[in-house]
């Protein structure tokens, strides 16, 4: 949908875009016979104030998932993509953290996440270096 909006204030609508006049045209108005159209401003027909009250932020957005869902979700499936995780609501954000605390393997060039495979050896045998599984192979 086109719209032109008239010095007076009226909007007109339009299907296509060749329909539309250009701003300065003189076109019928409902109210004043004739009226010049205004030139384009993105805020024109936006600059209206809304009335609508303001929402409590946890209407607009959902619960943002913890890392324990997280887990809870990977470990069943062992590995996903990115992709699947987005969808699922988990972010980045988390993903990353989880790789920053060593329970996550994130492959950014495949676009795969996997479950840390857990070691036999208890960590506190093993130096952190070596405790960390390497890197997934593609
Ligand atoms: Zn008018």
């Amino acid at each position: 949908m086109f719209t032109a909006v008239l010095r007076c204030g009226t909007v007109l609508r339009y299907e296509t875009r060749n329909l539309r006049p250009r701003p300065g045209d003189v076109v019928p108005c409902l109210r004043h016979g004739y009226c010049v159209v205004r030139p384009a401003s993105p805020a024109a027909p936006r600059s209206v104030p809304s009335t609508r009250p303001p929402r409590a932020d946890n209407w607009t957005r959902a619960r943002p998932r913890t890392q324990e869902e997280f887990l809870d979700w990977l470990q069943v499936r062992e590995e996903a993509s990115l992709c699947a995780l987005r969808r699922r609501g988990f972010t980045l954000r988390l993903v990353t953290a989880a790789e920053r605390d060593g329970l996550v393997n994130v492959d950014l060039l495949a676009g795969r996440v996997a479950v840390r495979p857990v070691d036999i050896a208890t960590p506190d045998d093993v130096p952190r270096d070596q405790a960390a599984a390497p890197p997934l192979s593609r």
